[in-house]
C-alpha cells in the first residue's frame, strides 16, 4: 500500500462513520509530517448546515489544532471525493498544499482544477485525483444504491396497502 492510499484509508473510516450516522459517506483527514492531525466527515443531513462537509471539518479542526488559518506548510488534505468548489476554496484560504482525492465527481460538476490553477490567493494546491478510486466511489455507489432501493420499497409498500386502511397519515405520501 502506497502512503498516499494509507492516508487515504484514514479518510475512508471517517466516511464509514458518517454511513453509520445515515449520512453520503464522505470523509476527510488532514495530514501533516506523516500524521493524521484532524479528521472530517460529511454531516449535513445532522446539522442541515450546507457547510458541514467532510472538507471543512477536517480543515478547521485542523486550523484550531495549529491556532492559525494558515496551515503549516507541507500539509495535505485527503478526501474521499473530489471537493466542491466550497471546500476547495477552503483548502485554498487554508494554504493546504496538497490535496488528494479518491473518487472523481461527475464531468464537469466541480472545479478542482479550475481553482487550483487560478491562483486566486497566490497559492498553489497540487492536485492528485484518484486515490483508492474503487474503494472511494464503491461506499458512494453503495449508498445511493441502497437508498434508490428503500425509497422503492417504501413505495411499493404504499402501493399495497389497500385505500381505506391507509388512516389519517394516509393523504401525506
Ligand atoms: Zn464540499
Amino acid at each position: 500500500m502506497t502512503r498516499e492510499e494509507k492516508f487515504m484509508r484514514a479518510a475512508l473510516r471517517c466516511a464509514k462513520k458518517g454511513l453509520k450516522e445515515g449520512e453520503v459517506p464522505i470523509g476527510a483527514v488532514v495530514v501533516y509530517e506523516d500524521k493524521v492531525v484532524s479528521r472530517g466527515y460529511n454531516r449535513r443531513a445532522k446539522t442541515q448546515l450546507a457547510s458541514a462537509h467532510a472538507e471543512m471539518m477536517a480543515i478547521d479542526k485542523a486550523c484550531r489544532k495549529f491556532s492559525s488559518w494558515r496551515l503549516p506548510e507541507g500539509c495535505e488534505l485527503y478526501v474521499t471525493l473530489e471537493p466542491c468548489p466550497m471546500c476547495m476554496g477552503a483548502a485554498l484560504n487554508a494554504r493546504v498544499d496538497k490535496l488528494y482525492f479518491g473518487a472523481y465527481e461527475q464531468k464537469g460538476r466541480s472545479l478542482t482544477k479550475e481553482l487550483a490553477e487560478a491562483n486566486l490567493l497566490n497559492h498553489k494546491t497540487e492536485v492528485k485525483g484518484g486515490v483508492a478510486e474503487a474503494e472511494c466511489s464503491a461506499i458512494l455507489t453503495e449508498f445511493f444504491s441502497s437508498m434508490r432501493k428503500r425509497a422503492k420499497e417504501e413505495k411499493e409498500r404504499r402501493k399495497n396497502i389497500p385505500e381505506n386502511n391507509l388512516g389519517e397519515s394516509g393523504g401525506n405520501g
